[in-house]
């Protein structure tokens, strides 16, 4: 079944799990977390930044909100990091139920404009909107000392919730200290938990936490307990995904995307499990 955001979240919110947001690219990996969530009985985000978009084609669209459709749990399909309005509008013509838009690099009254103007548009058309405050590490994987988590701005709770009041947004992404990317070995990535209690206190909807590969599990487990709805994991799936193609291709013989792909899927699946079931997200379809 496909579902907005908004009811998707709320149910997760009332019953404090979280629902974890693939990032996919190709139809491999769209159809490996489908099959995986439906064989868990836990509710799904397929989630698509525009760069996958750009990848993926805008014709897939299709093949995946029939898909979601016919799914036995229920799903949402979410737009990545709308960059912009006009991004955003392009969402609801490909037929995404959630988007969000990210202005959180742009200062806060500009964020609160476009943020009023994107929620005014998609609820019009049934989207549920996703809004972000604060700003998310980006790790630089190519930095000399791999060191540069730069320049993580936690969210301000005043701030929140002025912003949520005055954009009207479904969910939050707040910036607790993750970062998108992988973190470099030596690189100890810390949530600021204390933080998410004092912003879920004064904002009881769903709050949404980005760049969630590679921090500790019982970290990603407590933050999930204290009221984050949404984790989005795009690295650990796609690392997954391709290290174990890379050791299928050590066969250089094979040559059917039949004989590469199903391992590289199932490795995939198997990463996708222990997000479900860190999230305890596992068997929460039922409450849909
Ligand atoms: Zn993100």
């Amino acid at each position: 079944m496909l579902i907005n955001g908004r009811e998707l979240l709320a149910v997760a919110n009332e019953n404090s799990f979280a629902v974890p947001a693939f990032n996919i690219s190709d139809w491999a990996m769209a159809k490996g977390v489908f099959e995986i969530s439906e064989q868990l009985g836990a509710p799904l985000i397929v989630a698509i930044h525009p760069d996958e978009m750009a990848h993926l084609g805008r014709d897939a669209m299709a093949a995946i909100i029939q898909r979601a459709y016919r799914s036995s749990v229920p799903v949402t399909i979410h737009w990545d990091h709308g960059g912009s309005y006009e991004q955003v509008l392009e969402a609801i013509q490909y037929g995404f139920t959630s988007a969000m838009i990210d202005k959180s690099m742009t200062p806060f009254e500009d964020n609160v404009a476009v943020t009023r103007r994107v929620v005014d548009t998609a609820h019009a058309v049934g989207l549920s909107v996703e809004g972000e405050l604060g700003t998310i590490g980006k790790l630089d994987e190519q930095a000399e000392d791999g060191v540069a988590v730069s320049d993580i701005t936690f969210t301000d709770v005043d701030e929140a919730v002025e912003y949520v009041d005055r954009t009207g947004v479904d969910s939050l992404a707040v910036a607790i200290g993750t970062a998108h990317g992988l973190y470099p070995k030596h690189v100890k990535p810390e949530l600021r938990l204390d933080l998410l209690q004092e912003i879920k206190a004064r904002l009881p909807i769903p709050l949404v936490l980005h760049g969630g590969s590679g921090n500790p599990d019982d970290e990603i487990g407590q933050s999930v307990k204290l009221g984050i709805n949404k984790i989005n994991i795009s690295s650990d799936i796609k690392v997954a995904y391709h290290d174990r193609m890379r050791e299928v291709l050590a066969d250089t013989t094979l040559r059917e995307p039949l004989a590469i792909q199903p391992e590289a899927i199932a490795a995939m699946k198997q990463v996708a499990q222990q997000k479900i079931e860190l999230f305890d997200a596992a068997g929460k379809a039922d409450l849909y």
